[in-house]
């Protein structure tokens, strides 16, 4: 008999809600095993913390895209969270979830079941709006979910600049990205909670954390599903530098859009040429495993900012950190309880689209380098395509789990995407150049006023873009043979496996990704079913 009914592996964004909502019913036996640590350093919590806990070696998995040459050469940084929460516990906390056509396009796909008017139930579930918030939309949101939403909590001059220039150029202001539409400029929700961070860990791991049926361990890096006659029966892990096995009547994948697909790959699931280069034994060939991998690809323009009004100033200064830390011990507000981004835009990069094709965010600070603000004053803009075409592959390097996969995004490999790219970095300058940021416009810093043509433009998004953090598609889920998982997220042709995360996504939603992937584990655990 199996120990566990539910073996989860991974405790992210997905894996933290599947184990509250699975052992909610006290009888069914869950373990979560999660590579990282508990989530105790205290800047996981303050959402401020965000810059210094991105980077951090021993809260990340510190992998790195493979050199690309339609990007110079670079590798770039692809940080994800090792620690209960997942990249829940280390990233931006913006609060989006799509549009209503992202979710259509996946029911059209020959997903039953995963349209917008099936997956709404499941944002609403999930949310709870703050009650200090303005109020929104009741038919599209909710109060009394685990994951707390708030407000921005400081409204930042260059971020009032921001709205009033975007206006100025004619995209008008809304008060709710994800109301009705979703087009306009203004300021995001996030994630947090009375001024904390609302990672899964906080929202949905901790209130189910006592319950008897429901054993979390962490520091345990799953390298292989045990599979017998294709049938899922267990896994095996590494803890305290000693393997370690356990069993399961199913297996649950929660491990992110890298490392879910590796774990297939690495149990012997996955194309069988590579697979068998490697000497892994081939279970069964499936071609699309880290095949169909999508990104939002993020290009920035620096301006350097007249008045010293910027957090990079803030940084600089003792007396406004002791202000703003003040601020944040007394009221829970100001800039420490804010994230990177607290103001962007929905636009559509040309008239031809039907729906808003391009994000941009803004943030009142800039850095030289990863975790480093310029030494002088200056505000950043940023845009990345919202449904972008090319599509890249996370492939396994080796049989050995402790070795990162070949990471390939393609970024740029599709002319929809270029052209989007180019059309993105002319329209922040039209909003940077609009009459609200003349109080604050020194110079163009980046690019730089040199940089004119497309060719040029393109060229420096070759040379300086980076992820927007959103990878996705690399277990999709489709109901033909080429697919990995089904509508009900099972893994095609193996029994009692799972994948629950951002990899099943068939396409890349319009937004940010935590809150699509949470509302993913929120359906999950409904088609899973309790005993
Ligand atoms: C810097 C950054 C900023 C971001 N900002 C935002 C934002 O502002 N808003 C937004 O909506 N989205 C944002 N995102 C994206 C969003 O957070 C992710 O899309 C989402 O968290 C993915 O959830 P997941 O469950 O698929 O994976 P994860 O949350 O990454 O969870 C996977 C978990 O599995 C564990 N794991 C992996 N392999 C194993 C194994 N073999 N054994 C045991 N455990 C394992 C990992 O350690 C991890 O805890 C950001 C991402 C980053 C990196």
């Amino acid at each position: 008999m199996s120990a566990y009914d539910f073996i989860i592996v991974g405790a992210g964004s997905a894996g933290c809600v599947l184990a509250n909502r699975l052992s909610e019913n006290g009888r069914a036996r869950v373990l979560l095993i999660e590579a990282g640590c508990k989530d105790r350093d205290p800047w996981l919590h303050i959402p401020v913390g965000y810059f210094k806990t991105i980077h951090k070696a021993n809260l990340g998995w510190g992998y790195k895209t493979d050199p690309d040459p339609r990007m110079q050469d670079r590798e770039i940084l692809w940080p994800r969270g090792r620690v209960l929460g997942g990249t829940s516990s280390i990233n931006g906390m913006i609060y989006i979830r799509g549009q209503a056509h992202d979710y259509d396009q996946w029911r059209q796909l020959g997903n039953r079941g995963w349209g917008w008017d099936d997956v709404l139930p499941y944002f609403k579930k999930s949310e709870n709006q703050a009650p200090t918030n303005k109020p929104k939309s009741d038919d599209l949101h909710h109060c009394g979910g685990p994951l707390t939403v708030s407000d921005y909590p400081d409204h930042h001059k260059l971020s009032e600049a921001f709205v009033a220039a975007a206006g100025q150029v004619g995209i008008p202001p809304t008060d709710d990205f994800n109301g009705p539409e979703q087009d306009g400029a203004g300021y995001y929700q996030m994630t947090t909670r009375k001024g904390r961070r609302a990672s899964t860990a906080q929202a949905y791991l901790k209130p189910a954390r006592r319950r008897p049926n429901l054993q979390v361990i962490t520091d345990a890096q799953v390298s292989k599903i045990r599979i017998e006659n294709t049938i899922a029966v267990g896994v095996v892990y590494q803890k305290d530098g000693r393997p370690a096995e356990a069993l399961g009547r199913e297996i649950i994948l929660c491990g992110g859009t890298i490392n879910s697909p590796q774990l297939l790959q690495l149990s012997g699931i996955g194309d069988g040429a590579v697979l068998q280069k490697l000497g892994i034994k081939l279970v069964r060939h499936v071609k699309a495993v880290g095949q169909n991998l999508q990104d939002h690809l993020q290009a920035q323009v620096v301006y350097r900012c007249k008045s010293p009004i910027t957090i990079n100033d803030d940084l600089q200064n003792y007396w406004r950190q002791a202000k703003i830390l003040g601020k944040f011990i007394y009221s829970r507000g100001g800039p420490m309880a804010g994230g990177p981004s607290s103001v962007g835009a929905f636009v559509k990069s040309n008239d031809r689209v039907a729906t808003a094709d391009l994000q941009f965010h803004m943030m009142p600070l800039s850095v030289a380098r990863p975790g480093v603000v310029d030494q002088f004053s200056g505000y950043t803009f940023c845009t990345n395509q919202s449904r972008p075409e090319s599509r890249g592959e996370i492939i396994v390097k080796s049989a050995d789990p402790f070795v990162a996969p070949s990471i390939k995004p393609n970024y740029l490999s599709a002319q929809t995407d270029r052209d989007a790219m180019i059309a993105g970095i002319r329209m922040l300058r039209t909003i940077a150049t609009a009459p609200a940021f003349d109080p604050y416009r020194q110079l163009e810093h980046r690019p730089g006023d040199q940089v004119q043509t497309d060719d040029e433009i393109l060229d420096y998004a070759r040379r300086t873009a980076a992820t927007m953090y959103h990878p996705v598609g690399t277990c999709r889920m489709g109901p033909d043979p080429e697919a990995v998982v089904d509508s009900s997220l099972r893994v095609h042709g193996i029994q009692g496996l799972r994948v629950v995360d951002a990899s099943i996504m068939p396409t890349l939603i319009s937004g940010n990704t935590n809150a699509p992937t949470i509302m993913i584990a929120e359906k999950a655990a409904d088609l899973i079913g309790g005993l």
